[in-house]
This record gives C-alpha cells, structure tokens and sequence, in this order.
C-alpha cells in the first residue's frame, strides 16, 4: 500500500500544486472571454443568437454529422432523444447499470422502463454479448418492433453509455439491434472527441447525445448537444426542444406539447470557445494520461488505456484496484491529501428508484464497482 504515498507525491509532481487537486477543473485558455462579452455587448444573451448557430455548425464538423441541436443540458438531450426515436410510456429500453443516473432518468421521464445488461469488463461500456443472449432469451420481433415476450411490453431503443470517454463495442451493438429492429441512442455525454475504429463516437446511433457541464472535457456552463445524421429527425429534435412553434413573423403557433431546452446564447458563446480548444485539451490529455501509463505500470497497478481500435478521449482518468478493501483504502487516503478521487457509480440498481427494474447477472458490473476509481484529470 505504499504505493498511494507515492501515487499521492507523482499527482502533486504533475499537478504542480501544494493546493486541493481536483477531479476534473475546466481550462479556459482560448477566446471563451470574448465571446462572452460579444454576448453582453450585442444585448444576444439568451435563447437565440450567432454563437447557437455557430456551435451547432462546430458539433456537426466534430461529430461528422448532419445536424446537431444545442440543448440546455445532456440530461434533457438524452429524453428528447428517446423521445425522437420512438419511445413511449410503458415501454422498456436497453441499457447499462453502471452508468451516471441521467442516463436512467432520461428513460425514467418518458415513462419507459429501463432493463439493465451487463457491461463489457474492458470498455466498462453495453456488452453485445449481454444485449445479444437478453434478446435471444426474451426478444420477439412483431409488427410494430421488438417485443419482450415476458413482459410483453415494446422494447424501443438501446441507451448505450460511452463510460469515461472510453468507447463501447458501438458497431456490434448497432448490427444487433439493427437485426432485433431497436433503433440505438448513443449516451456520448462523457465521450466527445472519442473515436470508435476511427469515426467519432455520438454518430453511430440514430441520435447520439452530448453534455457541456462544467466537468466534462469541454463546458458551456450548462448544456447539451443532440446529433444525428437524419435530417427530419434533426429538425424534429429542434422543433421539440423550442417550444413547437410553427416559424410565423408575429403568430404564436404551438403545434405540440414540447419543451423549453434550449441553450442560451451566453453559454454557446462559452462552449464555442472551448471547442476551438478540443484539439489541445485531447492532446494535453493524451499526454497526462501517458504519464499515468507509465507511473501505475512502475507500481503494478492497472491504469485504464485505450483499447485497440479505439481513440479515447480520457477524459476521467481511471486505475482498477485489487478488490474493494484496497479501493476504499485508496479513496481514504488520497481525498484526505487534498487529491481528489471517486469511486465509479454505484450500480442504478441499488438506487431506490431503479431497485425494482430487471438486470441481468451484472458480473462486470459488479467487480468494476468494487475496484474503479477516478484519478485528478485535468488539463494541464
Ligand atoms: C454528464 C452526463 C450526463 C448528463 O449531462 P448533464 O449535462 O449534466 O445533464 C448524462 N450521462 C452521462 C453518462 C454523463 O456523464
């Protein structure tokens, strides 16, 4: 265990800091100031402005897609999206349990059911093996979508969850759910500038959904981005998220109950400015992330890398620890330094409100929940 003092000295070595080292702290070296007072000075501050168009324009060209839509959040982003797709109350949607809760509460506000299915141990993301054998198990194919022959409720979409940036087997799990006719949302909330066999993850999917919160990689404050590369899904995504209203020079016309989601001009002002970062913040963290390689493998302990055919964005950084004892040890001693660390999410089957949804044997789940902890990440 001697090894946490070190790990503790080589963060604060990196880090260059006596101080309290976070988790995960922004980094606003770019036009982020400008933009905002652009903001204040052209009076554009809320729901519309340049800097919505702008940002939208720049997810299109990151994400290689052909629409994206800025949102309020990737909480928000994620019920539109299922929403987009086809999912209706009472209906049951595919998904991990080791994931953040917005994942969950996404299919939880559109009064869907959420089935969770064991992840992969080495991506940490939706196994296609787990979807395939559930599917074979309980799937039927009718009409109007897969069924579950045990429930006998519509399964409607699969929310498979990019967990740390890290990519999931998304190809396998498209070709699966192609087959059983389930339409797939990405959660790319923690994966932006994450590449799956060279193509950026969020594009896969029939919608793909991304957060700007304050701690993910890049941050408009607040907010969200749905991409697709359906048109009229996209223009439907815009549609519902501002209100409905039918485009008229004084009318208000509101065809359908919809939502005020949109991203406020300030916020896109700041995000625009940090995606004219991405590029450095991606090769910053590539080379923290180097430097943790080779520490952790000097100590014997397993740090979280890419795997073949991926490009991980890193943007939580990670070690797999013994077991659990060694995983609390750990957390106890480097947060009482002033170094923060986090354990991965509890499963959201032990969360009060899920305890009750089905799950699979979560094997991988499981062991991951009693040894991954979170590393400082910052860019530096
Ligand atoms: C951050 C995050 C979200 C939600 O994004 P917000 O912008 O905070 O609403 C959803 N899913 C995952 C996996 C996340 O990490």
């Amino acid at each position: 265990m001697n090894y946490i003092r070190e790990t503790i000295s080589f963060i604060r070595n990196t880090f260059d800091s006596r101080d309290f080292i976070p988790l995960h702290e922004p980094c606003f070296a770019g036009n982020e100031k400008k933009y905002l007072l652009n903001t204040i000075d052209s009076t554009f501050v809320s729901s519309v402005g340049a800097y919505v168009d702008e940002f939208e324009e720049k997810m299109q060209y990151i994400t290689q897609t052909k629409k994206a839509v800025a949102v309020v959040n990737g909480t928000a982003g994620l019920q539109v999206a299922l929403q987009l797709v086809g999912v209706e109350r009472g209906d049951e949607v595919l998904t991990q349990a080791l994931t953040f809760v917005a994942t969950i509460n996404a299919i939880a506000y559109n009064g869907a059911i959420p089935l969770f299915l064991d992840v992969d141990s080495d991506t940490m993301g939706l196994s296609p093996k787990a979807i395939k054998n559930f599917l074979n198990e309980f799937g039927e194919i009718r009409e109007s979508g897969c069924f579950n022959k045990k429930t006998g409720n519509r399964i409607s979409a699969c929310l498979p969850m990019h967990t740390f940036g890290f990519p999931v087997r998304i190809e396998e799990i498209l070709e699966i759910c192609k087959y059983w006719h389930i339409p797939v949302v990405e959660d790319a909330a923690e994966s932006l500038g994450s590449e799956y066999r060279t193509r950026p993850t969020g594009g896969f999917g029939t919608v793909g959904v991304f957060s700007f919160n304050g701690n993910k990689i890049a941050t408009s404050g607040g907010g969200g981005a749905i991409v697709t590369n359906d048109q009229n899904l996209g223009e439907k995504a815009k549609h519902l998220t501002t209100t409905a209203k039918k485009p008229h020079v004084y009318e208000y016309i509101h065809e359908e109950i919809a939502y005020n989601f949109r991203m406020p001009n300030i916020n896109a002002a700041l995000a625009c400015g940090q995606l004219e970062k991405l590029d450095f913040f991606l090769e910053r963290k590539r080379s923290l992330a180097k430097l943790y390689a080779e520490f952790f493998s000097g100590k014997g302990v397993h740090f979280r890398q890419e795997l073949n055919d991926t490009r991980a964005n890193y943007w939580l950084m990670c070690v797999e620890l013994e077991d659990e004892k060694e995983k609390n040890f750990f957390l106890k001693e480097t947060n009482e330094s002033g170094i923060m660390t986090r354990p991965i999410w509890r499963l959201m089957y032990k969360l009060p409100m899920y305890k009750e949804c089905f799950r699979d044997s979560q094997t991988n789940a499981e062991y991951l929940e009693s040894r991954i902890v979170n590393i400082p990440s910052s860019v530096r």
